[in-house]
């Protein structure tokens, strides 16, 4: 094999890529032809030649880089490695990109449209045709349209593996019928970084900050793994330390400075104990403070007879956290008090290079989970450390999400299915609640369409979803579409192949680094005969089976839904090109690259290819930062065309036009600010205040359900971590991935000694563990890596199928006994583990794993944040040793209790719905896809 070294590559961020990078990759210009000797004929030399293809991973939400290798001599892929000249990833890759030529290859995966024939989950299907699925639903689509019943036609996405392909396609229907998985997953988060900033997600500068900060293990998991991994090493390598909020000793916490194994929920009270630190030390930034935080308005709202000035701010907020002690903060938290105080101070002399990071974990385990979000970003904002080299910034500042071309306008509907009026706040839909509201008679589903989303199985109550999904009156046509067979796939009237990451075309950008970068994801297969000469109209043409990609599936249903173009549906899938006529998905995509990326035309045009022609043989371009800078864009001054008709509050600085806030003075020049109402940073949040929460106007300490007092050890009581991820699986995906089950096939409860001491288990056994609703049975695993008094339990594992041969992946997946043994009761047994199977692949008759893990997600009833809107994920459980009669996977859930409990939750919102300016939720605040302004009103 001839080994080249890495070209040196220069990123147009000026981060160089050099050997100590990577320490070989075959060079671009060889990726046409590329030669490896065949491992398997050795020791002779014999070559194999390869076309590579870059695309990206669909195994997380990082959307790494991805190089395809495609066999000359049989057209099909042989491996996927990393793309080095994708920004983000760098040519690195976790297990789960290599992993993909698994889902390519899996004998299980479903190849043609399915059509169900008997009742919903009984497991009788046929084939169909793509053409009969498409009429189908178009007629369905089409009449709910027609009929003004644009609330009953939702699409319920988990990964959409796209930027805005989808809201585009939603829009030009003109329904409001985005649905996701968020708030299983960030709504909490995502909502501590909205109230302050206008954008929900933080971006790190891992890479040169002096101290990091991290409240979950993202280090080793999503969001973004792999990219923040490498670049958190790096900054570690040039001497940042590293502390790590965790209670449980993940890989993340192990490769940290400190770990701080902190009692889930008390977070919020170590965040602001160390703010205290830092502002009594007076190691905060002064001026960026004054000039970024809207002090003014909290002093003249809340303090109107106090002095109004910034020094005055600073002893009120000294005040306002006296409470916020170490001895309080260690006391909540069970950290030492030293530690509260030793990191507060290296966070201080980090200045503008601390960089802080959180992600699910406490933000989605704990009721007021958003405050740990939001007090993390306080800490940001008392260093100056928004947006700066080392520091954090607002995701929006580095991602970059290109326009297509003919935007249609926003619906003008609101789907109170997916934003109650319970929850004008929520960061993102209710999605979890729909099988209650559904329950409730608040709406039915004309057209429901699941898109790798596996509520039944991911979602609290799962149950509760089959009883919806199996509901021809509430759920009146759902197909799910999907790479892979599923839990929910079981429950829908067609299941539709979808391509796996390698089949299909999507845009990505994610917030990995300080920079903005795109990445296209290419169906493989398709270019490769492209470039052979083989002329593809649809990607299915290439891929296995008749296995389609997404994109070309709406544009084929929206034709169908709209014929003649008189619901003025049908214009925005004809082609930019060739007017009239039907989108050609490479269309799509040529004219975003020709002109909504800065700086790609011209990148292209050096290497003398067309913007497509550059992304098809790249895979990925990073935008010069000359042209989408990433650094203090609140700083970027408004020209004097952007002040044409504006107002500005003399107190506050903010500029109108229109009642819109659009800048801010300060000092005497106008700058753009944040997307907030003040156009500053809003430690003071007057929304928070108009909608019915005062008392958490300002940062402040929840009690979580789940807080240390409400855990009776005595009476065996436990709090259980359900959230945590393992490195080598992908939520619900892991199933079509043979080396990822090989890897990882058990979620053990961990226990620490003493809790096992007390409870009387050792590792192995079978425990107990009860919730609210029900029970599940598992085995112990005791372990020092989690704390005294807590247990936790991975949610990657414990998949099931409820046929021999049909279902869910036999890789990752046992055969169980579901049962509705009552009214409400739902029993589910384990009738046979994992079991080496016959197939095309030699190596399903070689699984040697048995078990592969629980079903724990099953027994947890909902527990919606009331304001955020997210799960709140911890549970209140009681741990003992199995029962006579228990067995490994056996589930006990009574669904009427978890209604019950969900009415619990819901009586803890304020509805808004008397308000004068008829606002269901406020004009400011960002929704995933959003309706016009007068959707908004009543
Ligand atoms: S970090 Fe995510 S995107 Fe990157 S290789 Fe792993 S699974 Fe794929």
């Amino acid at each position: 094999m001839t080994e080249i070294p890495l070209q040196q590559h220069l990123a147009p961020s000026g981060e160089q890529m050099t050997v100590r990078d990577l320490a070989s990759c075959p060079p671009p210009e060889r990726w046409h032809d590329w030669i490896e000797y065949d491992a398997k004929a050795w020791p002779r030399k014999v070559e194999k030649h390869y076309t590579i293809i870059p695309t990206i991973c669909f195994n997380c939400e990082a959307a790494c880089g991805l190089m395809a290798y495609v066999d000359k001599e049989t057209g099909r892929v042989k491996k996927f490695e990393g793309n080095p000249y994708h920004p983000g990833s760098r040519g690195r890759n976790c297990a789960k990109g290599p992993a993909t030529i698994n889902q390519v290859n899996d004998p299980e995966r479903i190849l043609y449209p399915m059509k169900r024939m008997g009742k919903r989950g009984e497991g009788k299907w046929e084939r169909t045709t793509w053409d009969e699925v498409l009429e189908t639903f178009a007629s369905k689509i089409r009449a709910a349209i027609v009929e003004g019943r644009r609330d009953e036609v939702i699409y319920h996405v988990g990964r959409p593996g796209h930027d805005g392909y989808m809201e585009r396609v939603l829009a030009a229907w003109g329904v409001d019928g985005h649905n996701s998985h968020t708030n299983v997953c960030s709504s909490s988060a995502r909502f501590g970084y909205q109230i302050w900033c206008g954008m929900d997600r933080p971006s790190p500068d891992h890479a040169n900050a002096r101290f990091i900060l991290l409240i979950s293990s993202h280090l080793e998991t999503g969001h973004y793994f792999n990219p923040q991994a490498q670049r958190i090493i790096e900054g570690k390598m040039k001497g940042a330390k590293l502390a790590v909020m965790d209670p449980r000793l993940s890989n993340t916490a192990s490769m940290a400075d400190y770990w701080l194994p902190t009692w889930p929920g008390s977070e919020t009270a170590v965040l602001l104990a160390m703010a205290r630190i830092i502002l009594i030390e007076k190691l905060y930034n002064y001026e960026y403070m004054r000039r970024w935080v809207n002090w003014q308005e909290y002093l003249g709202a809340e303090h109107p007879g106090d002095p109004q000035t910034f020094d005055h701010f600073i002893e009120v907020l000294i005040d306002l956290y006296a409470e916020y002690t170490p001895s309080f903060a260690a006391r909540e938290s069970g950290l030492a008090e030293e530690v509260i105080v030793d990191i507060a101070r290296q966070i201080g002399h980090a200045g503008t290079a601390f960089a802080a990071h959180t992600w699910r974990a406490a933000t989605a385990g704990n009721l007021g989970g958003w405050q740990v979000s939001r007090a993390l970003w306080l800490l940001s904002v008392l260093t100056g450390s928004i947006g700066t080299p080392g520091g954090t910034a607002p995701n929006a500042w580095n991602k970059f999400v290109p326009a297509p071309f003919l935007k249609p306008s926003p619906s003008e509907v609101w789907n109170e299915l997916l934003f109650p009026s319970e929850y004008p706040l929520a960061n993102y839909e209710m999605s979890i609640l729909l099988p209650y509201f559904l329950k409730e008679g608040r709406g039915k589903l004309a057209a429901y369409f699941t898109r790798v989303y596996n509520p039944v199985w991911t979602n609290p109550d799962g149950t509760s979803w089959i009883e919806m999904l199996t509901n021809e009156e509430q759920v009146e046509l759902h197909a799910a579409l999907t790479p892979v067979w599923s839990e929910t796939a079981w429950y829908a009237d067609y299941v539709l192949p979808m391509g796996v990451g390698s089949e299909r075309h999507d845009l990505m950008s994610q917030e990995t680094h300080a920079a903005r970068w795109i990445g296209f994801r290419q169906p493989v297969l398709r270019v490769y005969k492209e470039r052979n000469g083989e002329p593809v109209e649809f990607t299915y043409e290439a891929n296995p089976g008749e296995v389609w990609e997404e994109d070309e599936f709406w544009i084929e249903l929206s034709w169908r839904i709209d014929p003649d173009g008189s619901l003025g549906i049908r214009k925005y899938f004809e082609s930019p090109y060739r007017p009239g006529q039907k989108l050609a998905i490479e269309e799509y995509y040529r004219w975003i690259f020709e002109n909504s990326v800065p700086g790609l035309p011209e990148a292209a045009a050096l290497e003398q290819l067309s913007p497509l022609e550059y992304m098809r043989k790249y895979g990925s371009f990073e935008i010069p930062q000359e042209k989408a800078p990433v650094f203090n864009l609140n700083e970027r001054e408004l020209k004097p065309s952007d002040l044409k008709d504006t107002q500005v509050d003399m107190a506050s600085g903010t500029i109108t036009r229109n009642s819109t806030p659009v800048g801010v003075a300060i000092d005497g020049k106008d700058y753009e600010g944040f997307p907030t109402p003040s156009r500053k940073l809003e430690f003071y949040s007057a929304t928070l205040k108009e909608w019915g929460w005062p008392e958490y106007a300002v940062p402040s300490y929840i009690h979580s359900h789940v807080h240390r007092d409400a855990i009776n050890h005595d009476m065996g009581e436990y709090l259980l971590i359900p959230t945590f991820r393992l490195p080598t699986l992908i939520h619900t995906r892991s199933g079509n991935a043979k080396w990822l089950y090989e890897i990882s096939n058990a979620n053990p409860v961990w226990i620490h000694p003493t809790d096992a001491e007390r409870i009387g288990v050792q590792t192995g056994d079978l425990v107990r563990v009860t919730t609210e609703i029900g029970y599940f049975v598992n085995r112990a695993w005791v372990t020092d890596g989690i704390r005294p008094g807590i247990v936790a339990c991975s949610h990657h594992l414990g998949r099931w199928r409820l046929e021999t041969s049909q279902g869910t992946d036999r890789w990752a997946s046992a055969l169980v006994e579901l049962a509705k043994v009552n009214d409400g009761i739902w029993r589910m047994r384990h009738l046979q583990g994992i079991h080496p199977f016959e197939s095309d692949d030699p190596d399903s008759a070689r699984i040697f794993w048995r078990e592969g893990g629980v079903h724990q997600n099953l027994t947890f009833p909902v527990h919606p944040d009331p304001i955020s809107g997210m799960h709140c994920w911890h549970q209140k459980v009681t741990v003992e040793p199995a029962h006579p009669g228990d067995a490994y996977g056996n589930v006990y859930v009574d669904t009427k209790k978890a209604h019950m409990v969900y009415q619990e939750w819901l009586a803890m919102t304020r509805p808004q719905t008397q308000r004068p300016d008829g606002l269901r939720r406020p004009l400011w605040m960002i929704r995933p896809y959003r309706p016009a302004a007068s959707a908004f009103r009543r």
